[in-house]
C-alpha cells in the first residue's frame, strides 16, 4: 500500500453534497480519515430555506450539529479554498499555499451564481443568492416600502418573489424569455404559476431584456434598466439567471469537463482517484442520451451515497428518478422525471383551486409530472415514471378515476 493509499478521503465543498457524504460514509463503516474543506465560515447547511424562508428566523438550518464532525472523527476545515489539484502526486493545493494528499478525492464544489454582464452590475443593491451570506442581505431588504426587483425568472426568483410579497412589498419579476421557468418548467406550468403570482400583486414582465442597472450618487442601484428604454426603479435587484458550475479545479487539474465534471452513474470522473458529486457534475440520468446537470437536492444526496458506496467498495445502489421541490405562496410544488420537446400534457385537478398535477406523456407513459398541493399524484407519477407503466390518457385526466384505475 502506498502513502497516497493510507492518506484520507479528502471532499472539497462543505454543502450539500459533502456534508451528505461524511456521514454516508461512516453509516457505511468507512473508518479511515476524512477531510471536508469549504469556502464558506459555516458548516453544511440546507440552501432551500435561504429562499423559501429568509424573512424568517429558521433561515439557518445546519445540516448536522457541529458536535457530529468532531463525534464521527471528521476534520472540518472551513473558510479554506483547494486551489489546485495534483492527480498524479495525489494532493491538493489549498489558498495558504500548503498541499494535502488525498487516497480518494470527491469535488463537490457547487455551482454559483452567474452574473449579468451590464453595465451596473456591481452597484450596491445588485444581488445574488447562493449562500446564508447572501441571504442575510436579503433579509435585511426584505419591507414593505422597499421596491424589490427580481432579474430571472427560475425556481430561486419566484420562491424570492413569493415571500416578498407575503411581506407586503412591491416586487417586479423580469424575464427575458417569453415565460417563467422556461428552462426548467413546461408552458402548463408557466402559466398557471404566473397567473398566481400576478393574482398576489406581483409585476412579472416577460421577454424583457435587462441591459443595465441605473445608480445613485452613492453607488446605489435605483433602477433596472431594459433594452427598450424602460427603467424599472428598485431599492434592491436580485439576479438570479441561472448558476454555473464550478468546475474549474478539474478542469485544470485535466479532467474531462463539460459544462460540469463527466461523471458516470456512479460518480467516477476520469481520474480513478476522483469522484465529483452535486450541482457541479453532469451525468446520466434515466434513459436520456445525454449526460444532464441536475441542481437540486435529492441529486446532490444520491450522487453522495453513490460517492461513498464507490469508496467502501459496496454495490452503488441504483438511482431514483429525479425530482425537486419548490414552495411559492401556498403551493407545494414537486417535480419528477425530465421533461422533453415532444411530450403530450395531461392536467389533472382544476389549477385555479391551487391542487393540479400536470403529466407529460411520451406515448402513453408518463415521462414527467408537475405537481401542487397534490402528493398522491406527485408520488403515483413518479412511480409509473420509474416503472415506464403505460397509463390510459383520458382517465388519467379524470380525478374521480383513481390513481391506480388509470394503468392501461
Ligand atoms: C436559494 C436556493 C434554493 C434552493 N432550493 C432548492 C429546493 O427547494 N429544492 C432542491 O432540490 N434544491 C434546491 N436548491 C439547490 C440545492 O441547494 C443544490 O442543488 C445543492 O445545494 C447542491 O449541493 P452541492 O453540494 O453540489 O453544492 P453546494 O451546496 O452549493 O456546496 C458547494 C460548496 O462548495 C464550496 N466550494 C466551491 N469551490 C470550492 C473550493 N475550491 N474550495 C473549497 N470549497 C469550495 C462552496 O463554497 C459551497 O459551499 C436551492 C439552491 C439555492 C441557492
Amino acid at each position: 500500500m502506498s502513502a497516497a493509499d493510507e492518506a484520507p478521503v479528502v471532499i472539497v465543498g462543505a454543502g450539500h453534497g459533502g456534508g451528505t457524504l461524511v456521514g454516508t460514509l461512516r453509516q457505511l463503516g468507512y473508518e479511515g480519515p476524512v477531510v471536508l474543506i469549504g469556502s464558506e465560515p459555516d458548516a453544511p447547511y440546507h440552501r432551500p430555506p435561504l429562499s423559501k424562508k429568509f424573512h424568517a428566523d429558521e433561515l439557518e438550518d445546519p445540516l448536522r450539529p457541529l458536535e457530529f464532525y468532531e463525534e464521527q472523527g471528521i476534520t472540518l476545515r472551513l473558510s479554506e479554498d483547494v486551489v489546485a489539484i495534483d492527480p498524479e502526486a495525489r494532493t491538493v493545493r489549498l489558498g495558504d499555499d500548503t498541499e494535502l494528499a488525498y487516497s480518494t478525492l470527491v469535488l463537490a464544489t457547487g455551482a454559483e451564481p452567474r452574473r449579468l454582464p451590464v453595465p451596473g452590475g456591481d452597484l450596491d443593491g445588485v444581488v445574488v443568492l447562493r449562500t446564508l451570506a447572501d441571504a442575510r442581505v436579503l433579509k435585511d431588504a426584505v419591507h414593505p416600502d422597499k421596491r424589490l426587483v427580481i432579474v430571472g425568472a427560475g425556481y430561486v426568483g419566484l420562491e424570492v418573489a413569493a415571500v416578498a410579497r407575503s411581506v407586503g412589498q412591491q416586487v417586479t419579476v423580469l424575464e427575458r424569455e417569453d415565460r417563467v421557468l422556461a428552462r426548467v418548467a413546461s408552458p402548463e406550468l408557466s402559466e398557471i404559476l404566473t397567473g398566481h403570482h400576478v393574482a398576489q400583486g406581483t409585476e412579472v414582465l416577460t421577454s424583457a431584456d435587462v441591459t443595465g442597472f441605473a445608480g445613485d450618487d452613492d453607488g446605489h442601484v435605483r433602477a433596472v434598466v431594459l433594452g427598450d428604454g424602460r427603467e424599472i426603479p428598485c431599492d434592491l435587484a436580485l439576479v438570479g439567471v441561472g448558476a454555473i458550475p464550478r468546475d474549474e479545479l478539474a478542469s485544470a487539474a485535466g479532467l474531462t469537463c463539460d459544462g460540469g465534471i463527466v461523471v458516470d452513474a456512479a460518480t467516477r470522473t476520469s481520474d480513478p482517484h476522483v469522484l465529483a458529486i452535486g450541482d457541479v457534475t453532469r451525468r446520466p440520468v434515466g434513459n436520456v442520451e445525454e449526460l444532464v446537470r441536475m441542481e437540486s437536492i435529492p441529486s446532490a444526496m444520491e450522487q453522495a451515497k453513490q460517492a461513498a458506496h464507490v469508496i467502501v467498495g459496496k454495490d452503488v445502489p441504483a438511482a431514483d428518478v429525479p425530482w425537486f421541490w419548490s414552495d411559492q405562496f401556498d403551493l407545494k410544488l414537486k417535480m419528477a422525471g425530465l421533461l422533453r420537446p415532444g411530450h403530450a400534457a395531461v392536467v389533472r385537478g382544476d389549477p385555479t383551486t391551487g391542487r393540479f398535477t400536470v403529466f407529460h406523456l411520451d406515448g402513453d407513459v408518463i415521462a414527467a409530472v408537475e405537481s401542487a398541493n397534490a402528493p398522491k399524484e406527485f408520488m403515483a407519477g413518479k412511480k409509473y415514471i420509474r416503472t415506464r407503466q403505460r397509463v390510459d390518457v383520458t382517465r388519467l385526466a379524470d380525478e374521480a378515476v383513481g390513481l391506480k384505475d388509470v394503468v392501461a
